[in-house]
């Protein structure tokens, strides 16, 4: 392709994208107030119960729970907090290695870092960005040993307590597979379902496969409080522990100050889950939404055949949080001068996350060979997919 074909495949691709979104700048998630959330926020307000005692933190939490299924539901300030406290619950100790893919935002390798335990970078799938199971499964065969119902890292010694499956834009990866390997090799399976609430794999839930799953309500999350985030789990105890530990470990009493163990004061304000409540009453309407912006950018871009529109993985409805394009290998050198074209035109886009095992805090963990991340790293591009950029 000569450097004129290049410039024009870039504005084709512009092009249809305004072709969807319309004229004016577009955000590539901002989030959407039109239900409930004036007189929520109003009632909380009236309520002064603005902080973590409060009736919408509860009832946030049961919503949460009845919307996936999950037994319990435990709202914190933040999704990262959520993981932390996750793994924590779950048993992840000092020096522990963490099983999570390289492919995922900061904050799943920081949870893990946050108690000293290590993240270990493992591969994702071409497809959906799922776990690789297949390249998993052999690397787990070949590098570890189970030594009493524990799964240890022959080179390390360590063991590897735990494996986050992070669902990337919404889109769920084989979780029946990525449950049969967590069982097989003695990891507690945590779901990072923070950007995938409403997403199901056969009919369920998000977040409600592992022993933990954790959501986030970031501003830019398909709902939002503001900031915040919950746990999922349908183990009673392990809901005890993370509203304990998320709440400074705190002991039941009408006045004394006692506190059993070092807690965290993680526990979500009334006034974020006042909105919570108003978000969540719209989440079938927002993932409608998002599914007519999804096949409008199919078919805006369907004659382009230098890229395509990642797709539902099989078995999985995604939420469609997020719009990923992917330039096909021969194009890829293109991104930046795209992504420096659309955003000079208005349209907000950006790359996928820089790989964790490229970031200085995490360049020496043990990892897999990443080449299929590596790949994906160098040709998505996220484009406008709030709720009315259509
Ligand atoms: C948003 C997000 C989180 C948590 O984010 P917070 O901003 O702390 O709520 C965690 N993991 C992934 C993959 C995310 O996208």
């Amino acid at each position: 392709m000569s450097v004129s074909d290049h410039s024009q495949l870039k504005h084709r691709i512009a092009e249809a994208i305004r072709s969807v979104i319309g004229p004016g700048d577009a955000q590539l998630h901002g989030p959407k107030f039109g239900g409930n959330e004036w007189i929520y926020l109003k009632e909380c307000l009236d309520s002064t119960y603005v902080s973590s005692v409060g009736s919408y933190v509860t009832k946030f939490e049961e919503c949460l729970a009845d919307y996936t299924g999950a037994q319990f539901a435990v709202a914190t300030v933040s999704g990262t907090a959520a993981l932390h406290v996750a793994l924590l619950s779950a048993g992840v100790k000092f020096g522990d290695e963490v099983l999570i893919p390289s492919l995922t935002f900061v904050a799943t390798a920081n949870a893990v870092s946050y108690i000293n335990a290590v993240p270990h970078f493992i591969e994702v799938e071409e497809g959906g960005f799922g776990v690789d199971c297949e390249l998993l499964e052999e690397y787990l065969e070949k590098n570890t040993f189970i030594q009493n119902d524990e799964c240890i890292n022959k080179h390390t010694n360590k063991v590897i307590r735990a494996l986050i499956a992070m669902h990337v834009f919404g889109r769920m990866g084989d979780v029946d597979r990525i449950v049969e390997i967590a069982e097989k090799f003695k990891l507690i399976l945590i779901e990072d379902a923070a950007e995938s609430l409403g997403s199901t794999y056969k009919n369920q839930h998000a977040g409600t496969f592992g022993k933990l799953g954790i959501l986030s309500f970031n501003g830019n999350k398909i709902i939002t409080t503001g900031g915040g985030g919950a746990v999922l789990t349908d183990d009673g105890e392990l809901a005890r522990k993370v509203r304990h530990l998320s709440t400074t470990a705190k002991l039941p009493h009408r006045w004394a100050y006692i506190h059993d163990q070092v807690g965290y004061n993680y526990r979500m304000p009334n006034i974020n889950a006042a909105l919570g409540c108003a978000q969540l009453e719209q989440i079938d309407f927002f993932i409608s939404e998002k599914k007519r912006l999804f096949v409008a950018y199919k078919n805006a871009l369907k004659n382009i055949p230098e890229l395509y529109l990642l797709e539902d993985s099989k078995d999985c409805k995604s939420n469609h949080w997020l719009q990923a394009l992917m330039l096909k290998e021969e194009v890829a050198h293109l991104r930046d001068d795209l992504l420096d074209l659309l955003n000079s035109q208005g349209i907000s886009s950006r790359p996928i996350w820089t790989l964790m095992h490229k970031l200085e805090p995490f360049k020496n963990c043990p990892r897999m060979d990443l080449k299929i991340s590596e790949s994906i790293e160098g040709r998505c591009i996220n484009i406008p997919s709030g709720v009315g950029v259509i």
